[in-house]
């Protein structure tokens, strides 16, 4: 069962009583981690000149290298091999390279 924000800072102040029970909450967001609905990154040409890359939800630090190479391919070659292999499928709207 997931932790409520409460149960994490009762748990914090806890463990430290003096550190956490001063301190100030300047902000709480959620939603941080940016996901399409099949939680699998997406790569899409939005246009001739415009390649839009996003979902990389809780791992974008980890593959952040990996679809760098996949996005130098497509600049450069329009097609990417890396994306084939990876079985990451390229989306493209009207406008787009063919
Ligand atoms: C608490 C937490 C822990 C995480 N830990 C890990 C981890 O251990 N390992 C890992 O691999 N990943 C981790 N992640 C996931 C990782 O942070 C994200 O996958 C990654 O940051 C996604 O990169 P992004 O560039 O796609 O999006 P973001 O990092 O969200 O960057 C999007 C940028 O676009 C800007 N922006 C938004 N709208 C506009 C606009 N209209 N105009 C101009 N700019 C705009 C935003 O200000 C932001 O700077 C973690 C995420 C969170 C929240």
């Amino acid at each position: 069962m997931p932790l409520s924000f409460l149960d994490t800072t009762r748990l914090k102040y806890l463990l430290q009583e003096r550190g956490f029970g001063e301190a100030r909450i300047i902000d709480l967001v959620a939603q941080c981690r940016p996901a399409l609905p099949d939680n699998q990154p997406g790569v899409r040409w939005l246009g001739a000149r415009t390649l839009q890359v996003n979902g990389l939800y809780r791992h974008g630090y980890l593959i952040s290298p990996a679809l760098h190479d996949v996005v130098l391919e497509l600049l450069a070659q329009g097609t990417s091999a890396l994306a084939a292999r990876w079985h990451l499928p390229i989306g493209q709207t009207q406008g787009a390279p063919a």
